[in-house]
């Protein structure tokens, strides 16, 4: 192992808030040792470059910082932020030079579950500019890098959010899954990755990517501590209209239960057959066979069919970048960040602010999204689009028996899948073949489709890669998934994890 994962599963975040609140440490203690870690990354030769702005630093934190609550379930945890959700102490560029500097003057809603429930913002994390990518390479202040191996990628969007939490530098972190950017990243750092139901987590102050598609995750380096974050910043928010008013259970609570119930007879977790067929490196294949692999112990498993799987690219990517060529209009040189300043007419500042401002993919996306909002084209693609999204819903339904009446017997409880076709793949690798790159999302955009929760946690590794399982659950169903998981993460924490090499069949761990 080259540093990776293993470094940060130190101190879990309940025991770190517990130790502030006990007195039994300063309550700036963690967030000390974080920002140490953080600033030794920045001096090695290869610096991960999981961070865009720190707190303390010229420029950061400073008399802006709202006053962290002494006391909370987050007491002291310091917590790296996505640089797409607003805070007010630092910058929020979404790894833009659209938005270089720009500050918000409110914070996300997230931001202040966090800090009300004692967590501390550390700094904002490199991303792909707005989101759009799955590997990072597509911010505008330069790559991140795996830290399981620094000539990697560490996935995307949220790749310096999973990066920083599988290094170690911080316990937990936020990100946001629009197709897969929290599970994706998780996966390829060997990190948990959580999102949530569509509507569970506010998006208020969340930068807009693909509005409804768009939901904040966290990263831990356990299922708990995962979960934990999350139900802190989650529920009904007025200022979110999408948000919903649910209560939100103890899903860390869950977590541990699940953990204690490992290999008990429990649920039935169907493995989709479409998942499993071209694309996914034969490597691996090992864990998702059915049989012997991680979802094996207490429970069931079977097979089952979501017919509507290979329509899910397609129809992510039209629906994403309609959205989104509506959404970035708002960046004009007026109301935000950078502008032309020598442009003679309002039309000369759009066009220069937006040529200078937009990098190479959000450019693409902003031309095809416009392209399939077009009068001439709107009910070929976007329209056509809308209906293949609730088949691939329905296609969720049928198999978790979401009808009215309920509960059929042979419906399954969960999905488990992998999380990505293959481990991380090589710096520049595919930064240039758009198509090639949309793909790493294969298995993760159904979740976002269909608005239903997904998890993703470390399963093993491939020549020496940490490889991610995907849990996917039903509609509000986050707290059956996380106990589920952490019941998983147990059994493989007692079993060793699963390795092959490339082209083998791999095996269950013994
Ligand atoms: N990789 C996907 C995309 O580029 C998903 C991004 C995301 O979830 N933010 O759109």
């Amino acid at each position: 192992v080259t540093g990776g994962g293993e470094a940060g599963r130190g101190v879990p975040i309940r025991e770190m808030a517990r130790a502030v609140a006990a007195g039994e440490v300063s309550p700036d203690h963690w967030v000390a040792e974080a920002l140490e870690r953080i600033e030794a990354d920045g001096a090695t030769d290869r610096p991960l470059h999981a961070f865009l702005s720190v707190a303390g630093e010229a420029g950061g934190d400073g008399a802006s910082a709202p006053a962290p609550a002494p006391a909370g379930p987050l007491a002291g945890v310091p917590v790296a932020v996505k640089d797409n959700l607003a805070t007010l102490e630092l910058p929020t560029t979404c790894a833009s030079r659209i938005l270089e500097g720009y500050r918000s003057p409110y914070e996300a809603t997230v931001v202040r579950r966090l800090r009300a429930a004692g967590g501390r913002v550390v700094g904002k994390t490199n991303m792909d500019e707005f989101g759009m990518g799955s590997s990072t390479e597509n911010s505008a202040y330069g790559v991140t890098r795996n830290p399981a191996d620094r000539s990697r990628v560490p996935g995307g969007s949220s790749g310096g959010s999973a990066a920083a939490v599988a290094a170690g530098l911080v316990p937990c972190a936020l990100g946001s899954d629009t197709g897969g950017s929290v599970r994706q990243p998780a996966a390829l750092c060997g990190v948990v990755g959580l999102k949530p139901t569509y509507g569970r987590v506010s998006r208020y102050g969340l930068v807009a990517f693909a509005s409804s598609l768009d939901q904040v995750g966290s990263f831990g380096a356990t299922v708990e501590d995962a979960a934990l974050l999350l139900q802190v910043v989650a529920g009904h928010d007025p200022f979110d209209a999408t948000s919903a008013d649910r209560p939100v259970e103890d899903w860390a609570a869950a977590a541990r239960a699940g953990a204690e119930a490992a290999g008990r007879p429990g649920k039935v977790v169907g493995i989709p057959r479409e998942y499993l067929s071209d694309g996914l490196d034969p490597s691996m294949r090992g864990p998702f066979d059915g049989r012997g692999g991680p979802p094996g112990g207490g429970a069931q498993v079977r097979e089952v069919s979501l017919p509507h799987t290979a329509f899910a690219v397609p129809t992510y990517y039209i629906l994403a970048t309609a959205e989104a060529s509506s959404n970035l209009a708002r960046y004009d040189g007026v109301r935000y960040g950078a502008r032309a300043p020598e442009a003679r007419s309002t039309l000369e500042l759009y066009r220069e602010t937006r040529t200078r401002g937009f990098g190479p993919e959000v450019v693409r996306r902003i031309m095809l999204g416009t392209y399939a909002l077009s009068a001439g084209y709107y009910e070929a693609y976007y329209g056509r689009a809308q209906k293949v999204r609730t088949l691939v819903a329905r296609d969720f339904q049928r198999v978790f028996h979401l009808r009215v009446g309920g509960t059929a017997p042979d419906g399954v409880d969960l999905l488990f899948t992998p999380t990505t076709p293959a481990p991380a793949f090589g710096l520049g690798e595919r930064v240039t073949d758009p198509v090639a790159m949309y793909l790493s999302d294969i298995y993760t955009v159904t979740a976002n489709l269909a608005g239903i929760p997904g998890l993703s946690l470390p399963i093993g590794r491939v020549d020496g890669l940490p490889v991610g399982g995907q849990l996917l659950g039903p509609w509000w169903g986050e707290e059956g998934l996380v106990a589920a998981a952490a019941g998983l993460e147990a059994r493989l924490a007692a079993a060793g994890s699963w390795t092959a090499g490339a082209g083998s069949a791999g095996r269950p761990g013994a």
